[in-house]
């Protein structure tokens, strides 16, 4: 069936940046909500398994602001466990408990937590919710989205059951694969760390007390993050070829490995869901905009999870985005129009490469055991642990209170 609709934006992905997009763009909290469209390929929001997202993501302050103007921190709350402290160990071995070199004993700008731990399936189901609520936004399910034609007015999609929809504005929030930035013809840069991370969520029959810890070996971050109630995110990053090991394991197996690397301070452990691995890239759009075309989240960005940044990122986009095209909606101008979206661009991409430079020179630096290198890098981190200024910044960039914040990340609305 073919069927032409307008919107002012329409969005390629319901994971959670296109999702959070809609909400930014037309949710109820909004002076002038636009009206959105977003086309994903995977069941009916109602229908999906979002606990298959074995993920958690840790959500820095200012995203924390964001989520709060959309009216989902409200529901997520409950299920968001502060980071009390976070400690990084320079491990030499996956075994071996190394000294503890930095340590964020109190938390971000004001003293709240610098992060909160959510699992991405918490989110997920509540931003579906939401986006299912909201009369301005329209979600089509089960169709691939196709072809795009770039017109000087506006911007046409197809689907796989044959729709077309037009508006003057297209978001890529369809993953690092988007076929949106492919058909805009915007290349990206690209390199693998030939690491890949496990991710699975533990119960332990200790508290954690709020403590984040992560350990930095030769093969790849080792992350034991604070869930709600006697329980942790492990993000456990290994050469790929080990990860093909530690997959295969049956789940005694796997668990003892794991008691290993943990140690007994958490006291017994047993696994809460089932393991999943992520191969570990970096990969960049070289740029952010094309005609009519927006890129946000992993279509725009993938960083190594090592600082647990990447969504992160996506939720400034998104709250960036919202912000130049709520502008131009209010001055009369074109929402997909070259100033807007100009605007964005130069905002965010200088931004996020700060940050995947940051995140990239972290996983190499660690990713080394060579010996004059890891006494160098032990006593850098023994340094910023002890002056308060730098120990400042690093805060800040945990909290995601660092570089220009959009309006929606500092408490405020559009
Ligand atoms: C191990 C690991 C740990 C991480 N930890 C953190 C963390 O602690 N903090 C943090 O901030 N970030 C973290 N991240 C990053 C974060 O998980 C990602 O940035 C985020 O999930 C990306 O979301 P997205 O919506 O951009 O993309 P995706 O989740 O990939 O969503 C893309 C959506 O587009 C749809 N789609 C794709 N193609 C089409 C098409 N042609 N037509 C229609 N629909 C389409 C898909 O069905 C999907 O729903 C981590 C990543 C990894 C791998």
């Amino acid at each position: 069936m073919t069927q032409r609709q307008q919107y002012d934006a329409i969005i390629t992905g319901a994971g959670l940046a296109g999702l959070t997009c809609a909400l930014a763009l037309s949710g109820r909290h909004l002076s002038i909500p636009l009206r959105t469209l977003v086309i994903d390929q995977g069941p009916a929001l109602g229908q999906r398994n979002y606990a298959a997202d074995t993920r958690g993501t840790a959500i820095t302050f200012a995203s924390r602001n964001l989520l709060e103007a959309l009216g989902i921190w409200s529901t997520v709350a409950p299920h968001a466990q502060p980071f009390r402290q976070i400690i990084v160990t320079d491990a030499k071995t996956s075994a071996e408990r190394a000294p503890v070199l930095l340590d964020f004993p109190r938390t971000g700008s004001n003293d709240a937590p610098s992060a909160w731990m959510l699992e991405n399936g918490t989110l997920l189901e509540a931003l579906a919710k939401s986006v299912e609520e909201c009369s301005n936004i329209d979600v089509v399910t089960g169709q691939t989205v196709q072809d795009f034609s770039f017109a000087p007015a506006s911007i046409h999609v197809s689907t796989s059951a044959g729709d077309d929809h037009a508006a003057a504005l297209l978001i890529a929030a369809d993953g690092r694969n988007s076929i949106a930035r492919q058909a805009a013809g915007i290349d990206i840069v690209k390199w693998t760390y030939k690491q890949s991370a496990i991710t699975l969520t533990i119960n332990h029959s200790k508290p954690h007390d709020g403590r984040a810890e992560e350990h930095f070996r030769a093969n790849g971050p080792f992350a034991v993050l604070p869930l709600t109630g006697n329980r942790s995110s492990l993000v456990w990053a290994e050469d790929s070829e080990e990860t093909t090991r530690l997959m295969a394991l049956g789940d005694d197996a796997f668990l003892d490995e794991l008691k290993r690397r943990i140690g007994d301070h958490l006291g017994e452990l047993s696994l809460a869901n089932q393991r999943t691995s992520w191969p570990l890239e970096l990969q960049i759009a070289r740029r952010f905009v094309s005609s009519r075309l927006a890129l946000i989240g992993d279509a725009a960005h993938v960083i190594h999870p090592i600082a647990g940044l990447g969504f992160n990122l996506g939720l400034k986009d998104i709250a960036a985005l919202a912000e130049c095209v709520h502008l131009s909606a209010r001055r009369g101008q074109d929402l997909g129009g070259t100033a807007t979206l100009t605007e964005y661009e130069d905002w965010r991409r200088a931004d996020t490469m700060i940050v995947a430079a940051m995140c990239d020179g972290l996983a190499r630096l660690f990713s080394n055991d060579v010996t004059p290198l890891a006494l160098a890098r032990q006593a850098g981190l023994k340094l910023v642990n002890v002056v308060p200024p730098v120990k400042r910044f690093f805060l800040d960039q945990a909290a995601g209170t660092a570089g220009r914040q959009p309006t929606l990340m500092t408490g405020g609305h559009l």
